[in-house]
Order: C-alpha cells, then structure tokens, then sequence
C-alpha cells in the first residue's frame, strides 16, 4: 500500500510515512483513523484511504 503524506513532524523531522508508535486504530464511513504518537510525543491523527495516509490533526509534542 502507498502511504506517504510528503512531510515530517515539524517538532522532531520524524517522517508521517512511518508511525513512530499507532495508538489505536479505528474504522469510520469514509475509511480508517489512525492514532500515533511520534518519537518526540506529539500524538497525530490520520485517515487512510484509497489515496494512502495523510495526517489531518497533530498535537504538540508532550515535553513541551
Ligand atoms: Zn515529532
């Protein structure tokens, strides 16, 4: 499956196409979310799709 967004966390530059760590993972009508916290804490929401991942919400890292 393809999966990149194209970008990195812009806290710590760890790349969106590889999950640090997937929280949970949940199925809604319009396909999957997905929740992961990044290396650096920042807990990012993503909807895959037919067109792969893109993260849609991110938090601020938790050491901040
Ligand atoms: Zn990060």
């Amino acid at each position: 499956m393809t999966s990149t967004t194209g970008a990195v966390c812009p806290h710590c530059g760890w790349p969106d196409a590889e999950p640090f760590q997937v929280v949970s993972r949940h199925t809604t009508a319009a396909g999957r979310t997905v929740w992961a916290r990044c290396g650096c804490g920042s807990l990012q929401v993503r909807v895959v799709d037919g067109c792969g991942t893109r993260v849609v919400s991110r938090s601020r890292p938790a050491s901040l």
